[in-house]
């Protein structure tokens, strides 16, 4: 940012931003050079390097009007550029500074340096800054780095039990339907017997049916021992006629597991 070199000139880039105020490097040629630092009437040392001094020190004649301007009558002050041979002479302090003007100069080298302080510090918080953030980035970067690794490794883990429950589970539905198969065939069968038992029940059934009463048959056809029998009228009075023909017999029958009602049965009858 130049500001100007003049000591009693308070002017610098910022507080003349828009306006007409334009700001020359000092010449290279030494001896010209130094012409433009007496004119400055700076107590302290000028860095020549990045030293300027603004137009309001330039007369007229300093002044080079471009071509095209020149053509075209237009000719803006801050789109001039100095002759090469220019020396500020305008708005400089006159003779050896006086006290108010050395404080003038003071006070501006002041704000010079406090203003480049200023520049250095905010430089260093920039550096700082970029320092943090170059660590944060690196440190974000290595998170991700870690953390990428460890779905891959959970990932793989993941996939294969996904695959067993997968292969298991498929295996638990084949099983499933086959025991739906076992069972519809165990209904069938199931059933089958009960026809088989009806019909051989039935088959002998009609054959003791010529001999026997119905309790009787039931008894005979029962494979449970000391079954309860509900005798019919039909079976006592059947067994009554046995009885009656020889109760000795009848005794004999029973003993030796001929279906018939007991005899206390008979005789309540
Ligand atoms: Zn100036």
């Amino acid at each position: 940012m130049p500001n100007c070199a003049v000591a009693i000139c308070q002017n610098y880039y910022k507080s003349t931003k828009g306006t007409d105020i334009k700001y020359f490097t000092f010449p290279k040629k030494e001896d010209l050079a130094k012409k433009w630092i007496i004119a400055c009437r700076r107590e302290d040392k000028i860095n020549l390097k990045n030293a300027t001094i603004c137009s309001i020190h330039f007369e007229e004649k300093y002044f080079e009007i471009p071509l095209k301007q020149r053509l075209l009558n237009y000719s803006p002050k801050n789109a001039r550029n100095l002759k090469a041979e220019a020396v500020p002479t305008l708005n400089l302090p006159g003779g050896s500074l006086d006290t108010a003007q050395k404080q003038k100069s003071k006070e501006r080298t002041l704000r010079t340096t406090k203003r480049r302080r200023r520049g250095e510090v905010e430089d260093i918080i920039k550096s700082s800054a970029n320092t943090f953030n170059c660590i944060l980035e690196a440190h974000n970067t290595e998170t991700i780095t870690e953390e990428s690794e460890l779905p891959t490794r959970v990932k793989q883990e993941l996939s294969l039990t996904l695959q067993n429950y997968q292969r298991d589970h498929s295996e638990l539905l084949k099983l499933r339907q086959k025991v739906k198969i076992l069972e519809s065939q165990n209904k069938d069968l199931l059933k089958e017997i009960e026809g088989i038992k009806s019909t051989t029940y039935e088959k002998y059934n009609n054959i003791l049916a010529k001999v026997f009463t119905p309790g009787q048959i039931k008894t005979l056809l029962n494979s449970k021992k000391n079954m309860r029998v509900c005798w019919s009228t039909e079976d006592i009075a059947s067994a009554f006629s046995l009885w009656s023909v020889s109760p000795k017999a009848y005794r004999y029958l029973r003993a030796n597991n001929y279906p018939l009602p007991a005899q206390k049965l008979l005789k309540l009858n």
